[in-house]
C-alpha cells in the first residue's frame, strides 16, 4: 500500500472535563490514529497534554475543540465548564506549544459540524444540536457551515433561559456563567443530581437516578420526568426561533430514549402554533463526534 501524503492527514482534538481525545483522519476519512489521555485539572498541564498528543498523532493539520469560546477580537477562552481556561489565550498557548497552525473551536460547534457531514444531520438544511453530558452544550449548522453569530455566541442553547418555568422550577438555579435559571443548569447531567437533591434531599449520581428509574423507582422516575418535560420546553423555544430541520442529540444522556425518540410530541405542546412536529435524532457517532468535527476545521 502507498503511504499518505502527510498533508491529507487531519489532527483532532477534542478536550473535555475528565478526557482528551486525539483521533487522525487519513484522506478516506479513516481513523488511523486514536488516543485518550486523561484531563489535567490545571491549564498549563493540560496545554502540555495536548502537545504531546498532537506530536505523537504526527504529521497534519490540527484542530482542536474545547468547552467555551474564543472572544472574536482578543482570543481571550471564555465561557468554559472547564474554568483554568477561562481568561487564557488558548489558541496562542496551544500553538507556541504545538509549534504550527491550529484550529480551535467550541466542542459542540465541532461536534455538530461532524454530524452534518457525515452523521445523523446529513442532508438536512438547519440543524441544531444539542450535547447532553456534563453540561448542555449547542451547535448550529446551516447548509454544512458552523453558525458562529456576530459575537460568537450563536447556539449557546444551554445558556439560554429555561423557558416557561414552572413551580417545580423554581426559584431560578443559579449558573456559572452567572446568570440564573440557565438550561444547562436544569438539563445535564449536573441538572439531572441538583434537581433530584433538590427535590428530594438525598444527594445520587445521574447513571444511580436513571437505573432507580429503569427499575420504576418513583423519586428517580419522577427525576427523569422533569428532565425530560424541561428539554422539551427548550427544544420548543429553540423550534419557536428557527424551526430547525432536524434536532441532533449527542452526549452521554442522548442515549435515553426519554431524552431522543420519545421527546417530539413532548416539544410540540409549548410551539407557537401547539402542533409543530419535530424530528429529531440521535448522533450517529456518538461520544466520537466532537472529536472527529474538531479534525474537519481544516476542510
Ligand atoms: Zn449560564
Amino acid at each position: 500500500m502507498t503511504p499518505m501524503p502527510v498533508s491529507n492527514r487531519r489532527i483532532g482534538v477534542d478536550i473535555g472535563g475528565t478526557k482528551i481525545d486525539a483521533i487522525v483522519f487519513d484522506s478516506y476519512d479513516q481513523i488511523i490514529f486514536e488516543k485518550r489521555v486523561a484531563t489535567p485539572k490545571a491549564y498549563e498541564p493540560m496545554v502540555k497534554a495536548i502537545a504531546a498528543l498532537v506530536h505523537e498523532a504526527g504529521q497534519g493539520s490540527v484542530g482542536i475543540g474545547a468547552p467555551g469560546t474564543a472572544h472574536p477580537t482578543t482570543g481571550v477562552w471564555r465561557n468554559s465548564n472547564f474554568v483554568a481556561a477561562n481568561g487564557q489565550r488558548m489558541e496562542k498557548d496551544l500553538v507556541a506549544a504545538i509549534g504550527r497552525p491550529i484550529r480551535v473551536e467550541n466542542d459542540a460547534n465541532c461536534f455538530a459540524l461532524s454530524e452534518a457531514k457525515d452523521g445523523a444531520g446529513a442532508g438536512y438544511g438547519v440543524v441544531a444540536f444539542f450535547t447532553i453530558g456534563t453540561g448542555l452544550g449547542g451547535g448550529l449548522v446551516v447548509d454544512g457551515k458552523i453558525i458562529r453569530g456576530a459575537n460568537a455566541e450563536a447556539a449557546e442553547f444551554g445558556h439560554t433561559g429555561l423557558p416557561w418555568m414552572t413551580e417545580q422550577d423554581w426559584p431560578p438555579v443559579k449558573c456559572f456563567c452567572g446568570k440564573q435559571g440557565c438550561a444547562e443548569m436544569y438539563v445535564s447531567g449536573t441538572g439531572l443530581e441538583m434537581d433530584y437533591k433538590r427535590v428530594t434531599g438525598t444527594a445520587l449520581v445521574g447513571p444511580q437516578i436513571i437505573t432507580n428509574a429503569r427499575l420504576g423507582e418513583a423519586q428517580g422516575l419522577a427525576a427523569l420526568k422533569r428532565l425530560q418535560n424541561r428539554f422539551a420546553r427548550i427544544c420548543a423555544n429553540i423550534l419557536n426561533v428557527i424551526d430547525p430541520d432536524v434536532f441532533v442529540m449527542g452526549g452521554g444522556l442522548s442515549a435515553l430514549p426519554e431524552l431522543v425518540e420519545e421527546l417530539p410530541p413532548l416539544i410540540s405542546p409549548y410551539t407557537f402554533s401547539g402542533q409543530a412536529k419535530a424530528q429529531v435524532q440521535r448522533a450517529k457517532h456518538g461520544g466520537n463526534s466532537g472529536v472527529r468535527g474538531a479534525a474537519r476545521l481544516w476542510d
